[in-house]
């Protein structure tokens, strides 16, 4: 059963925007070529009867009123273990807009103490506080600096020997989204266990995520550039 807000917010034309920190999560995420996976919810999420952060007219906004049309949760995929570094950054007081966080399955609260509890969601679900809606979270970026540090975009380097595709996935079937020629060096993110390849007498597993010149990034099989069998990426700089 909707909401008489969710028929004013109609009424009104359906006018939202993102929170600050909430836009920013978003942006971050997809500089850093992490999928996000929603902000506004669909329809059944506009019209339950406890309308959440997912409407810009939540009934769990805290500690305050919305200050207006604001939508104040973001889904994002579970990657660079976001979900754990979120967590522990929020139980650090370093990130103090942060309301609740679930992953894993799980639901961590600030109201209550951060103590896990049972949560449908696999994916990262961030709400955030509402005093922060026009907040910056300023230069914090859960996507670098994680554990080892090896998720930084361009943190390493690595050459290649021969051409080779540079694809959306570490996978063979992949999209060609460039490519890296022989000889030539190449900023790298962090390696991933993808498709195994079979060439040139080897066989490997590991992908090594590159960021574009054009934006996002790619992968490409571990074979083609110098080094052992990671590229010479250090072993703990996994995606
Ligand atoms: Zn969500």
């Amino acid at each position: 059963m909707a909401t008489q807000a969710y028929r004013d917010w109609v009424k009104a034309g359906r006018p939202w925007k993102k929170a600050t920190p909430i836009d920013e999560l978003d942006k971050l995420a997809r500089r850093h070529g992490v999928q996000v996976l929603g902000t506004i919810g669909n329809e059944d999420h506009l019209t339950a009867a406890k309308p959440e952060d997912h409407t810009p007219f939540s009934t769990t906004a805290w500690p305050v009123p919305l200050p207006g049309y604001i939508v104040t949760a973001i889904d994002i995929s579970n990657e660079h273990n976001l979900g754990v570094r979120l967590l522990s950054d929020a139980r650090a007081g370093r990130i103090p807009w942060v309301k609740y966080l679930n992953f894993n399955g799980q639901h961590y609260d600030v109201l209550q103490d951060w103590k896990p509890r049972p949560n449908p969601d696999q994916h990262v679900h961030i709400s955030i506080r509402s005093d922060w809606c026009t907040r910056s979270i300023g230069n914090y970026d859960p996507f670098t600096g994680g554990s080892g540090g090896g998720s930084q975009p361009g943190a390493h380097t690595v050459v290649a020997w021969d051409r080779a595709n540079v694809r959306d996935a570490p996978r063979v079937s992949g999209n060609v989204v460039s490519y890296v020629e022989a000889g030539n060096s190449y900023p790298a993110s962090c390696w991933t266990r993808g498709d195994t390849v079979n060439a040139e007498g080897r066989t490997n597993d590991i992908w090594i995520k590159l960021p574009l010149k054009a934006g996002g990034f790619g992968y490409v099989t571990a074979i083609y550039l110098k080094g052992d069998e990671y590229a010479d990426l250090p072993t703990s700089a996994s995606c």
